[in-house]
């Protein structure tokens, strides 16, 4: 009934996904594909392409691919703000960015307690303006994907930069190698990756449920919420109905709110991290080691929830 990239695990994947919808190749030419960012405004993708020091940008309308930012100081992981602005994580930079509407760039954050970042993994931006993101040595570990250099922290958190006054705060700190981050649609539980077992035998290639504080701005909790059955979970993201579309070894694997692994997208290289776009925000967008791959499924990207006031 289903093509042969959509395997079921559980019933309630079926919802999910077309018995005659395919995985689409867009385009393939790159060492790490990672870093999606979709822009409903102007209809395309940019992705890094982290080796390569590039971000390259797919354009929905006509289908083509081309470079939107070389040199790019290794960028990583990206998130569009609610203004409509990207928001990077640079490997080499060691620092969020921001390109601002008139096209500069501007520095968000490089340094905790003074000590230089690593280099910031993944973002996402939550509806009061705060920008969360991870800091793993991936960018300073060797030349391959940043400047090799030793960690000034010594650690890898997950930050928050708070909104009105740009400080940056540890907001978790028992992490081996914090990765990709997305919050529920009423932004109440924040999920965070760790793909610790890169660097420690055994260690950890989960991803932990951490619950947010009526302020926004506190976090508790952070129990494992699903563990990796092929690979790691790198970056996901998070439908309107709670669904966790992630990365791992063998494509995409999907998980029910409650954490059971429901079904999976196969794809034929590593996934690194995926995106909903389209005018819908229903196809889902998978960087894949040197690809490009997308599908369109029966979920979409959940609406940001309006700013407090
Ligand atoms: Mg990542």
């Amino acid at each position: 009934m289903f093509t042969d990239a959509v395997e079921i695990l559980d019933e309630r994947f079926k919802r999910l996904v077309f018995g005659n919808v395919r995985l689409e190749t867009l385009w393939t030419g790159g060492r790490w594909l990672e870093g999606p960012a979709y822009f409903a405004a102007g209809k395309y993708l940019v992705f890094s392409d982290i080796p390569n020091d590039r971000v390259m940008r797919f354009d929905e309308t006509n289908c083509v691919v081309s470079t939107f930012l070389q040199p790019a100081l290794n960028h990583n992981g990206h998130t569009v703000d609610r203004e409509g602005r990207l928001v990077s994580c640079e490997h080499r930079g060691r620092c969020v960015s921001r390109i601002e509407h008139d096209g500069r760039r501007t520095i968000l954050a490089d340094r905790f307690e003074g000590k230089r970042l690593n280099s910031p993994n993944d973002v996402v931006v939550k509806s009061d303006g705060s920008i969360w993101f991870t800091d793993p040595t991936y960018g300073i570990d060797s030349d391959y994907e940043g400047d090799a250099a030793p960690s000034e922290i010594g650690a890898s958190h997950l930050y928050r930069i708070d909104p009105a006054t740009g400080a940056v705060a540890a907001m978790a700190t028992d992490f081996v190698k914090p990765n990709g981050l997305a919050f529920s649609p009423d932004e109440s539980t924040l999920y965070v990756s760790d793909t610790g077992a890169s660097h420690v035998a055994d260690g950890p290639r989960w991803i932990r449920a951490f619950a947010v504080g009526a302020d926004g701005a506190t976090l508790s909790g952070g129990e494992v919420f699903a563990t990796c059955a092929f690979g790691l979970f790198d970056g996901f993201r998070i439908d309107a109905r709670g669904h966790l579309w992630t990365s791992a070894g063998d494509g995409v694997h999907c998980y029910a709110p409650d954490g059971a692994l429901i079904g999976k997208i196969r794809a034929p290289e590593t996934v690194a991290n995926v995106c909903f776009g389209g005018p819908k925000r229903n196809r889902l967008y998978i960087c894949a080691t040197s690809s490009l791959y997308a599908i369109y499924v029966n979920a979409r990207e959940a609406p940001r929830p309006v700013r407090p006031a």
